[in-house]
């Protein structure tokens, strides 16, 4: 492994006094509320005993940068003399993915200006044989510059993933050495360690912000699935206005909850690494394919729609890897490609399938949700209820007690429409990006 320069943090001396933040805002002319080094406080409820410890952290200019590698537009490069990982602000079209694929929370998505910004590593500073800003000025020692080993152990709030974060940590000695096995005989009677220890800390990604993904992806599904179909006779046809509508707003509502949305051209430059570049010109294929053999009805073009299509799904569910999930299942209920099945089965006219395939979704989305906390919301509770209603319920009443099943189609779809569209937006909660405060759990350690 490349040993090199990079951060050296020190728990055991960080006071929080945010003088290296400060001093990041002076060098770099940023202003609040976007920081591009934050200070992360542990133990914010100051459970006794556990200790009360600050984190300084910025971009630790990942040698594997998995920003770098998942940005669609490419607006990350990395600085060949210095290992600086920088962003270009004007090649960025605000899609906040690469917020999805930091474990440091290193990227800070500006709303003013719609695109991302963060810490250059001081790149010009050091061109000149300078240390950066936030090191020089720390008071305490706890946040310096200098010899990153690589093949040390990566200590606390530090994210294990094979990227090779430039920090090396020191002073977590001093949380390993917590006394945990009795918390009620030492000194935390009153205080909720339980809750403590299940406590959970608000996404960025949740089903409020991120309901345009969830309308882009589940119309994807559905036009997939629908195009499958039409590879097979008797099944029920597919409307050209149809597929224009539901592909045209999938667009417009993939474009616009950009921060620039005039950039989307951009998306498709980092195919050569960025699953969500992939995403979008499988997409593009697909539209093109699909709409131009639905008109001249090519056998071929068909075929190679439907291929495309299922590479848009994979795309999609890929996009998804480089976030945590909450749920324990290897796949879950909201999948595309098992929602794209769901409707081929459908108006393919394949009822038993369809059936199978509801019960096995129905099954997963307990799964997915059963260990959810957020279940104990009362209107969680309800939207879940309500999916498994018009998901499981009542298509399966239908289809196992009705011999005609044709004429009650439209009721049948609409039923499975709304509570895959429930599964979907559900889906958003139970995904979050990795952050270091997930490791706040880690202060608590049993004593053998
Ligand atoms: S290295 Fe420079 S840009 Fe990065 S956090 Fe420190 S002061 Fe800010
Ligand atoms: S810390 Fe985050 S933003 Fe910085 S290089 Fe690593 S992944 Fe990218
Ligand atoms: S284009 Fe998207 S992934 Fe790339 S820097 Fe901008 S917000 Fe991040």
């Amino acid at each position: 492994m490349d040993n090199c320069n990079g951060f050296i943090f020190d728990y055991s001396k960080c006071v929080g006094c945010h003088a290296c933040l400060v001093a990041c805002y002076n060098e770099n002319q940023t202003v609040p509320p976007v920081s591009w080094r934050v200070i992360n406080h542990f133990n914010k409820e100051k459970l006794p005993l556990l200790g009360f410890i600050h984190q300084s952290l910025a971009c630790n200019h990942c040698i594997e940068a998995p920003c770098l590698k998942s940005c669609p537009s490419g607006a990350y490069s990395k600085d060949a003399i210095t290992g600086a990982i920088i962003h270009d602000a004007d090649k960025c079209i605000g899609c906040k993915y690469c917020t999805w694929a930091c474990p440091f929370d290193a990227p800070k998505y500006n709303e003013a200006i719609g695109v991302i910004e963060k810490c250059n590593f001081c790149n010009s500073r050091l061109k000149e044989g300078k240390e950066p800003a936030c090191t020089t000025n720390c008071p305490t020692g706890a946040l310096s510059f200098g010899f990153v080993d690589m093949d040390k152990p990566k200590g606390f709030g530090i994210s294990q993933k094979p990227i090779s974060p430039r920090i090396n940590t020191f002073g977590d000695e001093v949380l390993h050495s917590i006394p945990t096995l009795d918390m009620d005989a030492a000194g935390t009677e009153g205080y909720d360690v339980t809750q403590f220890l299940k406590k959970t800390t608000p996404s960025p990604i949740n089903t409020k912000v991120e309901w345009p993904l969830a309308l882009f992806s589940f119309f994807g599904s559905i036009l997939v699935g629908w195009f499958w179909a039409g590879l097979i006779g008797n099944s029920i046809e597919f409307p050209l206005w149809l597929f224009i509508l539901l592909g045209s707003i999938s667009a417009l509502i993939s474009v616009l909850h950009l921060g620039k949305p005039l950039r989307a051209y951009l998306s498709i430059i980092n195919v050569r690494t960025s699953w969500l570049s992939r995403e979008i010109l499988s997409m593009g294929i697909f539209a093109v394919t699909a709409f131009v053999g639905l008109i001249t009805g090519s056998f071929s073009l068909i075929i190679i729609g439907s291929i495309a299509g299922l590479l848009f799904l994979v795309c999609i569910e890929m996009v998804y890897s480089v976030v945590r999930k909450k749920y324990s299942t290897y796949i879950h209920s909201a999948n595309t490609i098992l929602t794209a099945a769901t409707f081929f089965t459908f108006f393919a006219n394949y009822y038993d399938l369809l059936l199978l395939l509801l019960v096995i979704k129905s099954a997963l989305f307990i799964a997915r949700t059963a260990i959810i906390e957020v279940k104990q919301v009362p209107l969680y509770t309800l939207v879940a209820f309500l999916r498994l209603f018009f998901g499981f319920v009542l298509p399966i009443g239908i289809i196992a007690f009705n011999p005609n099943i044709n004429y009650i189609n439209q009721l049948l779809i609409a039923f499975i429409l709304i509570a895959e569209l429930i599964d979907r937006a559900l889906y958003y909660n139970e995904i979050e990006p990795e952050r270091p405060i997930h490791f706040e759990r880690e202060l608590v350690v049993k004593k053998e």
